[in-house]
């Protein structure tokens, strides 16, 4: 999302997935992924006689802290206020930016380095800071590839999963020495060879930065410790070598103790990358010798998410990304179609309840789902996302014509007698039925065809029959 670039202003969830399905090249890189990993996931939780506990475990600890955040926030902030931290309060967007650009420019410096983080991706902080003539430099290897290909992340876990190795490489070669250390002469796409480029070009951006960027995938409100999980070691560069550490993190990243945090650090990596424990898992709590450290708490409209009895299980999310994985409408339309940082199922119902559901785009994304389940049943957290997709679906704006629609169909299903009159009608006209719907009405019937009208109802084939005696 670099070069001032942003998801809002695009078309509807059905119209970038039907441009996005026609990518035979984004479909085959995206099947070999997300088959690949929910393959490995799959045999890691298989090895947990007792994931399920785990799993009830993790939503338990969830609601609890969400349900009493106010408390675990303030003892957060006491206990990084006490280390020797700050703690700056974000009601949205524009007030997050404006703390971390001010912050920035404090130091003097122009650049800062980035740990991989979706909360700022989500506020569009690389954006904001450009535009203070502040550099913000991605250090995650996915998110390097996406800020040199001036791109979007299309996967939690892995954004650059719509690119394959060759593209990959051709991006290292013209884009590299824009941003930094040329990628090396005649760089192959073996994979070793792309990931030595990319430690080269960093390795220098993290020996001459002295601000660094961080989000969080958890916050112990006890000590008031940070916990960043990561497979590259990148992250933990960031967090250690700079002077200045700016961590932005949702408000609902907070677990009330080292105790709860036990369960998230078996539950994540296995649900992420398949893997029984992640490569890094670094902590830090407040100021460190020789580093300064800032917490950015962002609401950014989860609170109003919170207020929502049946939505608010999204603020459960921890960001695994094994529902993108195991999703058939992820795996086809990617993840660009869903217009959000936060694509696939978990997208699907927690954008539209951040931004609300007044542009089209995120009024259509209640509906990019089959409601198969296949979600549900991976969700390390247990969150019941067809539930939240029907409820949000039921709270979108519907069309003046399905809304006159529906309620003649309630008036009609309301009596038994008007419902057999319509059956009679419908009956008796069946062969002026059309296949398939004129105009506006045509979405509905190009991908399935009404069907047939039986002559006659079941209940007037029992009453003309005696239940099938005669
Ligand atoms: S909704 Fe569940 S499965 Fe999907 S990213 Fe969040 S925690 Fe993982």
């Amino acid at each position: 999302m670099s070069g001032g670039d942003t998801f809002l202003g695009m078309p509807a969830f059905p119209v970038n997935a039907a441009a996005a399905v026609q990518d035979s090249q984004l479909r085959f890189n995206l099947r070999k992924a997300t088959h690949t990993i929910r393959a490995k996931r799959a045999t890691v939780v298989g090895e947990l006689p007792d994931w399920l506990e785990l799993r009830q475990a993790g939503k338990e600890i969830k609601d609890h802290t969400l349900r009493n955040l106010e408390r675990y926030l303030l003892q957060l902030e006491e206990a990084v206020t006490a280390a020797g931290g700050h703690v700056h309060w974000a009601a949205d967007a524009e007030e997050a930016n404006r703390i971390v650009a001010d912050l920035v420019k404090a130091t003097g410096e122009t650049s800062v380095v980035k740990v991989k983080s979706m909360a700022t991706q989500e506020i569009g902080l690389n954006e904001a800071l450009q535009a203070e003539g502040v550099t913000a430099y991605e250090t995650d290897l996915a998110e390097l590839i996406v800020q040199l290909g001036d791109d979007w992340p299309s996967h939690i876990l892995v954004p650059a999963i719509h690119r394959n190795r060759s593209e990959i490489r051709e991006i290292f070669q013209d884009k590299m020495a824009d941003w930094g250390r040329a990628a090396p002469e005649g760089l192959t796409d073996e994979p070793r060879a792309l990931a030595e480029a990319a430690r080269l070009h960093l390795r220098e951006r993290f020996l001459s930065t002295k601000v660094a960027i961080s989000g969080a995938n958890f916050m112990i409100a006890e000590t008031g410790t940070l916990v960043v999980l990561e497979s590259e070691g990148n992250g933990r560069m960031c967090l250690t070598l700079p002077e200045t550490l700016i961590s932005v993190v949702g408000i609902e990243k907070l677990l009330p103790s080292w105790r709860d945090l036990e369960v998230f650090l078996q539950l994540l990596p296995r649900s992420s990358t398949g893997e029984r424990m992640n490569p890094y898992t670094s902590t830090w709590t407040g100021a460190t010798e020789g580093q300064d450290f800032h917490l950015v708490l962002l609401d950014n409209g989860r609170t109003q998410v919170l207020a929502d009895k049946v939505g608010r299980q999204a603020l459960r999310c921890i960001r695994c990304s094994a529902c993108l994985n195991v999703c058939p409408v992820y795996e086809r339309a990617g993840g660009h179609s869903y217009g959000s940082v936060y694509p696939g199922p978990i997208g699907a119902i927690l954008t539209p309840q951040l931004r609300g559901m007044s542009s089209e785009l995120d009024a259509s994304l209640p509906y990019a789902s089959t409601l198969c389940g296949a979600c549900y049943d991976v969700c390390p957290v247990a969150i019941d996302i067809p539930e939240v997709l029907v409820h949000l679906r039921a709270k979108a704006p519907h069309p003046r014509a399905e809304r006159l629609g529906m309620r003649a169909a309630g008036w009609v299903f309301n009596s038994p007698g008007r419902l057999a009159g319509a059956q009679r009608l419908g009956g008796r006209f069946r062969r002026f039925v059309p296949k398939h719907l004129p105009g506006p009405l045509s979405a509905w019937t190009n991908t399935r065809e009404i069907p047939d009208i039986p002559a006659e109802s079941f209940r007037d084939w029992w009453n003309r029959t005696d239940g099938g005696a005669r």
